[in-house]
């Protein structure tokens, strides 16, 4: 999957929705909608999760509302629910309607009030442990609760003082009453309600009673007459549930599930669960560590809204698991940076060189492209001085077969200027190279050297006007592709994931970089100026991702 190769991604919903609509179906219309509970910060796996939904209405002229799937208080909190919406906007998507399912916390007692009235519906008063002992196993079919008969008055005032907060976490649960044998667990009776004496971030202390996922998420689709809900394929064996209440209540409509497998990326994990410990934990810089999967900590990274939606759609929508490899997500985001990122010359580990046979104020400023494909990019100064910097990997005493690049008494070309040759190594006392003073070929500016051939290339940058920038380099968080079967998630995260150099020169014109702002860091990789730490007085880069593909073995 490289630019050079257009994938036509599958995409099963879609072929499903063309013959809705040209069948007519829903008048024509499509209507989706993205659920997420804000009990955590969104990761990876839930942008494809919207960009499928989103996707899927503007594709269809339709609408797609952003729904918070609210129905567990303990666990909800309002700093989560701004920052999805964040998320989703930033992602470059408009919700038709911001909705709550705590919207229909009325609608919904009276719908589960129909159902008892249908019989349909029962008050269940066994202990959590009864009901587990009794909902049997794959192979053994459920035992019938001994309060499945209860009278449908009976279950009516039962059902309305456990709304009105006079029976304890626990006591009572609402259920509907399908079919014990059912070979699908999910038909065994489920529970629609549970007692929750918790305060609820919109309706406060109103509710005693909190509907399920199962029994809130059908009625919520239907009332928002959404005509085809996405879900991931764990919840196909929950579509006859879904059906059913449908099937059994007169809601304004009654939408198609569908579901789609789920992302999982190598080398990370996709769970909220997982990700709210490391940040608990402290094992990552909270929830936006650029490390992280979440939408706002692969912000932090560098990663843009263009690249993560060319991923999800580069890896299509199917019906089978599978594991998509991290060089995927890393060919979008290099594809474009590497279109659009201007070009700069940075530094990361300086050794100094001494152009001997300069003057001490010799100064010369050259205009560089920003771009070598894009002239529309335009162009910017870089001054060339007596002494400049170089990185520690340019140079090698005793180089390697093959070495291009500076060595004693070797030429090298500077990056856009001239051949310089070594001619004497400077040490300190520890024995580490410090300084190099070379001599330059004057003719040899935008010009191949008489007589003999230089191939290396290397980038540098003016000591007298370089600034210094603290450069981060990140690298997979985890060390191996699945770390959430792990033993243990110390174990498997990998002490070099984040590499901090603060000693980097960088050239003078990222003095003017803004936050966010993207730049190729010639020979080195794909850059962006951190949008927390970065300013023009402490520059700041973390590494997006390298030049080219490390995963290729
Ligand atoms: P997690 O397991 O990380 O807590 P979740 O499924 O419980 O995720 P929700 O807030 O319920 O999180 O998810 C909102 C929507 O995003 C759901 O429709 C869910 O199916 C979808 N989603 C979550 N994770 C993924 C994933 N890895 N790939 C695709 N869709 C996902
Ligand atoms: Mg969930």
């Amino acid at each position: 999957m490289s630019k050079s190769e257009p994938v036509k991604a599958s995409n099963f919903i879609r072929n499903i929705i063309d013959e809705d609509v040209a069948a007519g179906k829903n008048g024509g219309q499509v209507v989706t909608r993205f659920p997420p509970e804000p009990n955590g910060y969104l990761h990876i796996g839930h942008a494809k999760s919207i960009c499928l939904n989103f996707g899927t209405a503007t594709r269809y002229n339709g609408r797609c509302n952003l729904r918070f799937d609210d129905t567990n208080p303990a666990k909800e909190s309002e700093e989560y629910a701004l920052a999805i919406k964040d998320d989703v906007t930033w992602l470059g998507f408009e919700w038709n309607e911001l909705r709550h399912a705590s919207d229909y916390f009325d609608e919904l007692y009276e719908y589960a009030c129909e159902l008892i009235r249908q019989g349909k519906a029962y008050v269940d008063s066994s202990s959590a442990e009864e009901m587990r002992e009794m909902r049997g196993t794959l192979t053994e079919p459920g035992i019938e609760s001994p309060y499945r008969n209860r009278s449908i008055e009976q279950n009516l005032d039962l059902f309305s003082r456990m709304k009105a907060g006079e029976f304890n976490d626990g006591d009572h649960v609402l259920r509907a009453k399908i079919d014990m044998a059912s070979g699908n667990i999910n038909m065994r009776d489920p529970t629609l309600y549970r007692i929750r004496k918790v305060n609820h971030i919109r309706t406060g202390d109103k509710w005693s009673i909190y509907p399920m996922y199962d029994y809130t998420h059908c009625v919520s689709d239907a009332i928002e007459n959404i005509t085809h809900s996405l879900c991931t394929l764990e919840f196909e064996d929950h579509r006859p549930l879904y059906d059913w209440v449908l099937d059994n209540l007169k809601t304004p409509s009654h939408p198609q599930q569908i579901e789609f497998a789920r992302l999982s990326l190598e080398y990370t994990m996709l769970s909220k669960r997982l990700l709210i410990k490391l940040v608990e934990e402290n094992i990552v810089n909270g929830w936006d560590d650029p490390r992280m999967p979440t939408i706002i900590g692969m912000r932090r990274r560098g990663y843009t809204p263009e690249a993560l939606r060319e991923f999800c759609e580069r890896i299509g929508i199917t019906k089978n698991d599978a594991w998509i490899e991290m060089m995927v997500l890393e060919g979008c985001i290099r594809d474009q940076l590497n279109r659009e990122a201007p070009r700069r010359m940075a530094v990361l580990d300086p050794i100094k060189v001494v152009i001997t046979d300069l003057p001490a104020d010799h100064e010369q400023r050259f205009t560089l492209a920003n771009h070598p494909q894009d002239d529309t990019a335009g162009t910017r100064e870089v001054p060339f001085t007596r002494e400049i910097y170089i990185d520690r990997d340019d140079f090698a005493e005793v180089p390697p077969p093959k070495y291009q690049r500076l060595i004693p008494g070797g030429e090298v070309r500077l990056r856009s200027s001239y051949v310089i040759k070594c001619e004497e190594i400077i040490k300190d006392d520890a024995g580490k190279v410090v300084e190099l003073r070379c001599t330059h070929d004057p003719d040899t500016l935008g010009k191949k050297p008489e007589g003999r051939k230089v191939k290396g290339v290397i980038h540098w940058v003016s000591a007298t006007y370089g600034e210094s920038a603290e450069i981060r380099l990140y690298n997979p968080l985890f060390n191996t592709p699945d770390p959430a079967k792990a033993e243990s998630i110390e174990d498997a995260i990998d002490p070099e994931s984040e590499i901090i150099l603060s000693n980097c020169i960088v050239e003078p014109a990222l003095k003017d970089a803004v936050a966010e702002q993207h730049f190729q860091f010639e020979r080195i990789g794909y850059f962006v100026a951190d949008r927390h730490d970065h300013s023009s007085d402490n520059l700041v880069f973390n590494r997006v991702v390298t030049l080219r593909d490390t995963w290729a073995k």
